[in-house]
Formats: C-alpha cells, sequence, structure tokens
C-alpha cells in the first residue's frame, strides 16, 4: 500500500488503492474479504500533505461473546497530514516523512491499520441478540438452550433487599 509522494504536483492529487492491495489484508484478528478500490485524494501544498478518503471493508471478526466468527463490514476514514523533511516544532497532527529514504514512496499500511482500528466498534458482536456461551457448561446458547436453569439463581444484593422488605412487613 505504497504511494509514490516525491511525483505529486502541487494542489489535488487522486491515487487508487487497488481493491486487490486491500483484500486478504491481516489486521490483527481481522482479515479483510472484501473492499473496493480505496480513493484518495492527496492535497499538496508545498512540504505538506494531506491524504483522505474513505472505504467500506467486509471482514472476518470473532464474537466477544460466542467466539464465533463472523462477516462485518465497516466504513473506514483516512485522515492524515505528513509533513515531507523535519518540521522545527514537533506536531502530534502531522507525520514527518522523508521520500528520500523510501525511493518516494510512503506506506501507507500503518495509517490504514490505525483508521482500520479506530473505526471498531468496542465490543464486537456477531448479532445484537447473541445469547453467548452458558457459564455453567460452556455450550453456544445461539444453537439452543443448554437445559442449565437459571431460574433458581438469583442476584444476592436482592435477596438482601427481600429480606429488608420482609423485616419491615413484620413489625
Ligand atoms: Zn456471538
Ligand atoms: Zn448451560
Amino acid at each position: 500500500m505504497r504511494i509514490k509522494i516525491d511525483g505529486l504536483k502541487n494542489g489535488s492529487n487522486i491515487f487508487l488503492v487497488p481493491e486487490n492491495d486491500i483484500t486478504g489484508t491481516v489486521i490483527h484478528d481481522y482479515v479483510i474479504k472484501d473492499s473496493q478500490d480505496l480513493e484518495l485524494e492527496i492535497q499538496k501544498s508545498g512540504n505538506y500533505i494531506h491524504i483522505m478518503g474513505e472505504a467500506q471493508l467486509g471482514f472476518k471478526s470473532i464474537c466477544d461473546r460466542c467466539a464465533e466468527d463472523y462477516e462485518t463490514s465497516q466504513i473506514i476514514k483516512i485522515d492524515y497530514m505528513f509533513h515531507i523533511g523535519k518540521l522545527d516544532e514537533l506536531s502530534d497532527e502531522m507525520v514527518t516523512v522523508d521520500p528520500s529514504e523510501n525511493e518516494g514512496y510512503l506506506d501507507l499500511l500503518p495509517y490504514f491499520t490505525e483508521a482500520f482500528i479506530l473505526a471498531l466498534p468496542v465490543r464486537q458482536l456477531c448479532s445484537e441478540n447473541c445469547k453467548g456461551i452458558c457459564q455453567n457448561c460452556g455450550k453456544n446458547r445461539n444453537e439452543g438452550d443448554c437445559g442449565c436453569n437459571f431460574e433458581k439463581q438469583s442476584d444476592p444484593r436482592w435477596e438482601t433487599l427481600v429480606k429488608i422488605l420482609n423485616k419491615n412487613g413484620e413489625t
């Protein structure tokens, strides 16, 4: 996922990351299964480069509740500022790049990876209604009732409340 940055013209440039370069990419535990070409708009102004674009990616994930694989998708947004060569003042929003070190290319993958991770939901669920794994017998409860009886188990905090209520009832 490399972008040639030493030949960019000032103003707006369009760069396509082909679908083939994206599909199959593995980011931590996620495998990208489906993508379209990622169209990037690259604004160059002197030594400043602003790279923007977004793509919808289909990928394989693992459910936090039932631990099964499932397919999902999300939109990632690329929005990064770069500066060619060192800056006198360090900036958090700016990454300095030296194209001469890399034959004139910028590797987008670390930024693509970060954008992907940032777009992930806090909880990965195969479905909103995923019943998860039974804490008692370990069966995936989406595949059917495991037969464990949860009705008898009540929250100890409620039991205390019930006791207090009963006591009040006696007096
Ligand atoms: Zn699940
Ligand atoms: Zn069970």
